[in-house]
């Protein structure tokens, strides 16, 4: 089962400044969860614990949980493997000089048939829009571009868990509809963390609210981000979309 499980996990950075405090949460096998707050809530630190890119060490406490799994330093390898995780950033995501080799990059790590490596990273890139993208020059591409092959360089990896941090935001609104079609059908558990409230709308069953780094509120999306006051109190907006609903609708 492909399940995510964060107990109160907290954590500070180099400068000794806490970016999260005693976060607890929890995606359930195919369920998408989106997580939203503020900038500086603390969203992209806590992506960046599910799947290990900030170490286990003395800086961080609680327990991050994979599939049933303490995620350790031992079990890393593993956990690379179950969990994608796109960056906010895709030029921390992007280092080879073509974009095959970059979709190719995590197949190949993670030691799948060399013979298909080919198709896969052709279905990757097929599946998010580029189509003989293959020979380019990663640097040469557009933001939206950028992610969108930052995107295939995991979908390639073909993981249990997607982890995603502001999908959407460098994409043109034909490019941020297809992506959002692409999310809402795959079968992998997904957690999103985004501005962009209408994509949560559409796609998350449920979310967390953070600011502060804690959570603020949690639960059923539409219940959450129609409650005007509790967005506006933590700096969001009640989307558009829901501008008619109320909270226990
Ligand atoms: P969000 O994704 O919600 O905007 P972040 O997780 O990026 O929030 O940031 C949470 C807090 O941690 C902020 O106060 C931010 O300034 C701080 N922070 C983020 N990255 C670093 C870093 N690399 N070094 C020091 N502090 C950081």
């Amino acid at each position: 089962m492909n399940t995510l499980e964060v107990k109160g996990l907290s954590y500070a950075y180099p400068d000794g400044k806490p970016a999260l405090k005693g976060v607890s949460m929890y995606a359930g096998d195919g369920e998408c969860v989106g997580i939203v707050g503020p900038n500086g809530a603390g969203k992209s630190t806590l992506l960046l614990h599910l799947n290990g890119i900030l170490p286990a060490d003395d800086r961080r406490c609680g327990e991050v949980v994979v599939c049933g799994n303490l995620l350790a330093n031992a079990n890393l390898h593993e956990v690379h493997r179950t969990v994608g995780l796109l960056f906010q950033d895709p030029d921390d995501q992007l280092f080879c000089p073509t974009v095959r080799e970059d979709v190719a990059f995590g197949p190949e790590q993670f030691g799948f048939p060399p013979a298909e490596i080919d198709r896969i990273v052709r279905d990757a890139l097929h599946e998010v829009g580029l189509d003989g993208f293959e020979g380019r020059s990663p640097h040469h591409l557009s933001g939206g571009e950028k992610q969108r092959v930052c995107l295939a360089g995991i979908l390639a990896c073909n993981p249990g868990i997607l982890v995603l941090d502001e999908p959407t935001s460098d994409l043109d609104p034909r490019g941020r509809r297809d992506l959002s079609r692409l999310i809402g059908r795959l079968p992998a558990t997904r957690v999103i963390a985004s501005h962009d409230l209408e994509l949560v709308v559409d796609l998350c069953s449920r979310v967390y609210l953070m600011d502060g780094g804690e959570v603020v509120a949690s639960g059923p999306a539409l219940e959450i981000l129609s409650n005007e006051p509790l967005m506006l109190a933590h700096g969001l907006e009640k989307p558009h979309s829901l501008q008619h609903r109320h909270p226990h609708q």
